[in-house]
């Protein structure tokens, strides 16, 4: 039976639906009464992740494996079925890799939506929710950041997620009718409670607790802390590390939002408002482990900012939600998924 709280019973395209925070949101879309339909290139994500998520919702998923540049097959998806909203997660996200191909990161990340966006306007689908960043802060940004802060990037895939907000602030201007909601995450971590579904990067892991799952596993050596002499509590930089689960269930509270907003465009930050230090962040995961990891100091990352956590005051009114999963909480999920699944999904 749908969840009251959730609202309207909708039929949703969720593209990336596949990915890590995809994956998450599509169970709890289900758990609300929703339909799913998700599309998904598996670029970067592997095919086994469906089964995985068939057995946990203990059905069968519908499942589109093309990419959203494809016009034609995109074009056939909307005619063939009906669409109530979209949840558009697709896109590169790997910032060092973006510095090194931005026409790669822009050609994808603004071309799949572009395809996407028009699309929805062919065929009436005017709700959307897009997967946004807390990097559209940039650099300078005060903490607890807030939605009405101005926007900047640092790198290309920074610079995807403003510019894909322009557009779809520019597409609501010219049709008033669009709902459209800007989810702007920090730092998504965790796991689902089964240990089944997680994250699942390629080659060496970038983001930090996805790095300190590897070396806990026995994959990598050993962390390398990327400077202690910020001018933080302990000289680490703060973050807003925020449970997948908490996130996934942001955006269920978000697309029903949209069916009662007057406001044609809403922004809203998912975090927990509490910054967090790679060392606490080390220390939490070796609870969850039972045992000490080893780590070296070394020097700054390029790009890296003192702080960054979010005011999720917004979302917390106007959602009705507020993020309730702890640091020890999301290292316990992690570590559950990371010990089951130590080279990640399988490949079939
Ligand atoms: N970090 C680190 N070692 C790593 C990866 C990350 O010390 O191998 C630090 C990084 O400098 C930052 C924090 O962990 O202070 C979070 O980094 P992540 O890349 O996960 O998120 P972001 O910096 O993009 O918010």
């Amino acid at each position: 039976m749908p969840d009251a709280a959730y609202g309207v019973r909708m039929r949703v395209l969720v593209s990336g639906g596949a990915g890590f925070i995809g994956s998450h949101t599509v169970i709890q879309l289900i758990a609300a009464g929703h339909d799913v339909l998700i599309v998904d290139n598996f670029a970067n994500a592997k095919p086994t992740v469906i089964g995985r998520l068939e057995s946990i919702i203990g059905g069968h998923l519908q499942v589109h494996a093309f990419d959203l540049r494809d016009a034609d097959q995109t074009e056939r998806l909307f005619a063939h079925e009906r669409i109530d909203a979209v949840i558009h997660f697709a896109g590169h996200k790997a910032v060092g890799q973006s510095i090194k191909q931005p026409l790669a990161y822009y050609e994808n990340n603004l071309g799949s939506t572009f395809v996407l966006v028009a699309a929805m306007a062919r065929h009436g689908v005017s709700k959307l929710v897009f997967s946004s960043s807390a990097t559209v802060y940039g650099a300078n940004a005060t903490v607890p950041m807030k939605e009405d802060f101005p926007t900047s990037a640092t790198n290309p895939y920074g610079w995807t997620k403003v510019m894909i907000e322009q557009i779809l602030c520019d597409v609501a201007v010219a049709q008033p009718s669009w709902r459209i909601a800007l989810m702007r995450y920090f730092n998504p971590v965790g796991a689902h409670a089964s240990g089944t579904i997680g994250e699942d990067p390629s080659g060496v892991p970038n983001n930090l607790l996805p790095y300190i799952c590897q070396v806990a596993v026995g994959r990598l050596e050993k962390l390398r802390i990327f400077g202690d002499d910020y001018d933080t509590p302990d000289g680490t930089p703060l973050r807003d590390y925020i449970h997948v689960e908490d996130l996934a269930a942001g955006h269920v509270a978000a697309l029903a939002r949209l069916t009662s907003t007057d406001r044609a465009v809403s922004t809203w930050n998912l975090g927990t408002g509490t910054g967090t230090s790679v060392f606490n962040m080390l220390h939490a995961f070796e609870r969850a482990v039972g045992r000490e990891l080893p780590y070296e100091v070394v020097g700054r990352r390029t790009g890296d900012i003192a702080a960054s956590y979010a005011d999720p005051g917004r979302a917390n009114a106007e959602l009705g939600w507020t993020a309730t999963r702890t640091i020890d909480d999301m290292c316990v999920d992690a570590w559950r998924w990371q010990s089951q699944n130590p080279n990640g999904y399988p490949d079939a």
